[in-house]
């Protein structure tokens, strides 16, 4: 196989890496586009991901969930809906939106024209969870894929083993006279995945505002969470565990309501040295692990394949297995 030369431009006839960004031509769109554009593809829900384009293309759930997550003063651009699963023509390209397993609503983009094709995965988790169903893994020349657990070698959790060990970690701290603070790192995604595992375990959970604005968005969703109330500032929560984010806890630490808190972080970075800031981990995740992403590309057997977030720490091993890669920086 000849291998692109580093100094080569990285671009296709189906997508080009140029502005720090990703440009579908066919499309006139962007792909998860940090600044602001005339059209943008939005992924999934997560704040790093959303850019006030004068057009936004995203899942239906996805385009409820923008609401919470734009900035509050700032109204939301004109939506035009795509459906999972829905392939639509434009001119000569066929573009398919397909569940990347990350969060409610996360799609991957599918663009073929012709006998070339072109996955952007954006954030994936192929093997999804109660909230979402798995990555729907196809062939393709390109594959665009994130890095950002590329250089942690630690497995992480299924969803099945990480909603029994927050359970778990709940009962023991209830048995011990603690109260469990379930640490998260985004208001959607895990949060409501954890909400799941715990009504169903029949533990009452509080959330902090943001996450329980998502979790209703969810349940009107169909996504079963039950037991969940709204953690409040001046109130004791009636409650047997508690939901907050990382950046919640930096300016409330629960001290002065909750008797004796025990904090466990649940997330990828769990499995790395931020564990050590808790009292317990459970390297549950809603992105995929190291080698659940080298299993990914494989899958979809790609051409080339090029990276984003992370540092391209997938690119050694990937080159060694004689596959062609490219780490986009700052993208
Ligand atoms: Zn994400």
């Amino acid at each position: 196989m000849a291998r692109r030369k580093q100094s080569e431009p990285v671009a296709t006839d189906l997508c080009v890496y140029r502005d720090r960004g990703l440009y579908v031509p066919g499309l006139d769109c962007w792909l998860d586009s940090s600044k602001p554009r005339r059209r943008g593809f939005i992924s999934h829900a997560h704040t790093d991901h959303y850019a006030a384009h004068e057009t936004i293309f995203c899942t239906p759930e996805t385009a409820d969930m923008l609401a919470l997550v734009k900035p509050f003063e700032e109204e939301l651009p004109p939506i035009r809906p795509l459906y999972l699963g829905r392939t639509i023509e434009h001119g000569d390209l066929q573009v398919t939106l397909l569940p990347s397993g990350h969060i409610l609503g996360a799609a991957m983009m599918h663009v073929t024209r012709g006998g070339e094709s072109l996955l952007y995965s954006g954030d994936v988790r192929p093997s999804g969870s109660a909230t979402t169903p798995p990555a729907q893994v196809v062939p393709a020349d390109h594959l665009i894929v994130e890095d950002t657990f590329g250089a942690l070698d630690e497995e992480f959790v299924g969803a099945e083993e990480g909603a029994a060990r927050v359970v778990e970690f709940c009962r023991k701290c209830r048995a011990r006279n603690r109260t469990p603070i379930l640490v998260t790192t985004s208001n959607c995604g895990k949060a409501q995945e954890m909400v799941v595992a715990l009504g169903q375990a029949g533990l009452a959970v509080a959330l902090q505002s943001k996450i329980w604005h998502f979790t209703r968005l969810y349940e009107r969703h169909g996504i079963p969470v039950s037991g969940y109330t709204r953690l409040r500032k001046d109130e004791w929560p009636d409650a047997d565990a508690v939901i907050v984010t990382r950046a919640y806890l930096e300016h409330d630490d629960l001290t002065d309501r909750v008797p004796r808190p025990t904090y466990a972080l649940v997330s990828g970075w769990a499995a790395s040295d931020e564990a050590n800031d808790f009292d317990a981990a459970i390297p549950w995740s809603d992105h995929a692990s190291r080698e659940e992403l080298l299993a990914f590309i494989e899958a979809v057997n790609p051409r080339l394949v090029w990276t984003f977030a992370g540092e391209g720490h997938l690119l050694p091993e990937l080159r060694a297995a004689g596959r062609d890669a490219v780490h986009l920086e700052a993208c």
